[in-house]
C-alpha cells in the first residue's frame, strides 16, 4: 500500500496528503459519530479536476476504493471512512468559477460552502435557495451527493431543482459534463439527476452549474404555538389545502421549544404543546395577505396563540434558533437525529405515530422539521452511558420508518441512505427497483471503488 501512497505523491506534489493515523483521525467519521468507522489509508485534497481525475487513475490501478467527503456534517454515513480506503475531501476545491448574472448561474468546485455561495451572489442581487440547516458549515459538493433540501424546500424545493450540469470523474478516472448553463436541454438520459442524490457512489463531482433567481424581499415571519403537536400537523394540512406556498413551514415540538427557549432565551411558550414557523418571502401585501391565510388555517386548528416577528432581526433570531434545534436538543443528552417523510396531509398521523413508538421504546424524543414538505426529524435523547439505548433507539427507528412507509412516506426526506437507512431501502423501494440501482452502479463503477458499502 505504501507505493499507491508513494506514487501520489510523487504524481501529485501539490496536493495534501495524511497519513498518520492521528492526522487522519478526524476523517474518520460524519455527524453520525455513532457508526462504525474504518480507518482510511489516506486523506487527501485535491485542488483540481486534473488531480482528482490523477486520484481516481491511479487508486483504480491499485484496487483501492476512494470515498469522497465534504464537510463531513452527514446524518446517514455517507462520508464515513472505509477501511483501507481513500478518502478525497474537496474541501481546497472550494472557488467559485463563475457568477453569471445574464443566465442567472453560479458555476462553482465542490468544497464551496454553501453560505458563502449565497453571500457571494447576494452581491449580485441573487440568491441559490437550498439551505440546509447546516449551510453555514456543508458543502455544494455533499448538498449535491445527497440532494440535500432545507427550511425554503415548500417553496423552491430540494438542491436537484437547482443544478443545471455537472462535471464528474467517473470511476476509471474519465471526466463527463453532464449539463451546462442551457435552462432547457434534453439530449440523452438525464445524468446530471441521477448523479444528485447518489451519495459518492457513482462519481466524484468536481463542478456544477447552478441556478439561481434574483434575491426576494424580505421576510414576514409567523409564529404559532398550538396545545398539541398533533393540531400543529393539522395545521399544515389546512395551510396545503388552502393552496399557500409559504417559504418556510417549520415545526417543533414542546420538547425542542423548551431546549431551544434554554439554549437562546427568545421568550417561546413554553407552555405549548408544539410551535409552527411560517414564512413569506412575497413582499409587501402580497405576503400579508399569505400570512392571513395562514394565520386563519392556524386558527382553524386550534392555535393558542399567533405572533409576528415584530422586526427582520427578530425573524432572523427566531429562524437561528429553529437552525439550531439539534444543537439545543445535544444539551439534553446523547440526541440522535432522524429523517422521515410522509405526504404533507399525513403528517398528523405520523407525529402521533412518533409519539407511541418513542413511548413504546421508553425513549425522549424532540420532534422538529420541514413540516411543510412532510419531512420529521425525530431526534432521540439519551443518557451517554446508558447500555439499553442502542437497542432501544434501533427498536424505535425500525417501527417510525415501518410506520411512515405505511402512510405512504420515506425513509428517509434530505439525509441520504448511506450507512444509516441502508437495511430499510429494500423495504421502501423494492426489490426490482434496488437491482435496477445495483445495475446502474455495476455499469459506472464495475470494480465497486466508489464509496463501497454505501447506500446499496
Ligand atoms: C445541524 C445539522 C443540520 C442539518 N440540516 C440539514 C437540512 O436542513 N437539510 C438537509 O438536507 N441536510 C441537513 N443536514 C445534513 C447535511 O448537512 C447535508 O447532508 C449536507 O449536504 C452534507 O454536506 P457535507 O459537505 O457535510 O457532505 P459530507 O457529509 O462530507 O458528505 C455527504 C455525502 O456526499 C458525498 N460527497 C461529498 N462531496 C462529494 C463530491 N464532490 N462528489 C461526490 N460525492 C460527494 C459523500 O461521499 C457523502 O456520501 C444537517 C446536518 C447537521 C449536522
Amino acid at each position: 500500500m505504501t507505493s499507491l501512497l508513494d506514487e501520489l505523491r510523487a504524481q501529485l506534489p501539490d496536493v495534501r496528503v495524511l497519513h498518520d493515523p492521528a492526522d487522519t483521525e478526524a476523517f474518520r467519521f460524519d455527524e453520525t459519530a455513532y457508526m462504525r468507522a474504518g480507518r482510511p489509508l489516506a486523506v487527501l485534497f485535491p485542488r483540481s479536476t486534473a488531480d482528482v481525475q490523477r486520484i481516481a487513475q491511479l487508486a483504480g490501478a491499485a484496487g483501492v476504493p476512494i470515498v469522497a467527503r465534504g464537510a463531513g456534517t452527514g446524518l446517514s454515513g455517507g462520508a464515513v471512512a472505509v477501511e483501507g480506503t481513500l478518502t478525497v475531501s474537496f474541501t481546497q476545491m472550494n472557488s467559485i468559477l463563475e457568477i453569471d448574472p445574464a443566465n442567472l448561474t453560479a458555476s462553482v468546485q465542490p468544497g464551496v460552502i454553501n453560505a458563502d455561495l449565497n453571500a457571494a451572489v447576494a452581491g449580485n442581487g441573487l440568491f441559490y435557495p437550498p439551505d440546509p440547516a447546516s449551510f453555514e458549515m456543508c458543502t455544494i459538493g455533499g448538498n449535491l451527493a445527497e440532494n440535500s433540501g432545507g427550511l425554503r424546500c415548500v417553496k423552491y424545493g430540494v438542491t436537484r431543482d437547482w443544478v443545471l450540469g455537472l462535471e464528474v470523474v467517473l470511476a476509471d478516472g474519465s471526466v463527463i459534463r453532464t449539463g451546462g448553463k442551457n435552462v432547457k436541454d434534453v439530449a440523452g438520459f438525464d445524468l446530471t439527476s441521477l448523479f444528485v442524490g447518489s451519495e459518492g457512489t457513482l462519481g466524484l463531482i468536481t463542478e456544477a452549474t447552478l441556478r439561481l433567481l434574483p434575491l426576494p424581499p424580505p421576510k414576514l415571519t409567523l409564529i404559532c404555538f398550538f396545545a398539541a403537536v398533533r393540531d400543529a400537523g393539522e395545521a399544515v394540512a389546512r395551510i396545503t389545502a388552502a393552496g399557500v406556498v409559504p417559504v418556510t413551514l417549520e415545526l417543533m415540538d414542546a420538547f425542542t421549544i423548551a431546549a431551544v427557549d434554554d439554549m437562546h432565551q427568545l421568550g417561546l411558550d413554553r407552555s405549548a404543546g408544539a410551535m409552527l414557523m411560517v414564512e413569506s418571502d412575497l413582499g409587501g401585501v402580497a405576503a400579508e395577505a399569505e400570512l392571513a391565510t395562514a394565520e386563519a388555517a392556524c386558527t382553524a386548528a386550534g392555535a393558542t396563540s399567533i405572533v409576528r416577528a415584530a422586526n427582520t432581526q427578530e425573524a432572523d433570531w427566531l429562524r437561528q434558533a429553529r437552525r439550531a434545534a439539534h444543537g439545543s436538543l445535544e444539551r439534553a443528552g446523547v440526541a440522535r437525529m432522524d429523517d422521515v417523510g410522509v405526504p404533507r396531509s399525513r403528517i398528523p398521523e405520523m407525529l402521533e405515530q412518533i409519539e407511541r413508538i418513542a413511548g413504546a421504546n421508553d425513549l425522549r424524543v424532540g420532534v422538529f422539521g420541514h413540516a411543510g414538505d412532510g419531512n420529521l426529524h425525530p431526534t432521540y435523547i439519551v443518557e451517554r452511558d446508558d447500555p439499553t439505548a442502542e437497542a432501544r433507539i434501533d427498536s424505535a427507528r425500525d417501527g417510525i420508518y415501518r410506520a411512515a412507509l405505511e402512510l405512504g412516506g420515506t425513509i428517509t426526506g434530505e439525509h441520504g441512505t448511506g450507512l444509516a437507512k441502508k437495511p430499510w431501502l429494500e423495504l421502501q423501494r423494492g426489490a426490482r427497483a434496488v437491482e435496477v440501482m445495483r445495475a446502474i452502479k455495476q455499469a459506472l463503477d464495475p470494480d465497486g471503488l466508489l464509496n463501497p458499502g454505501k447506500v446499496l
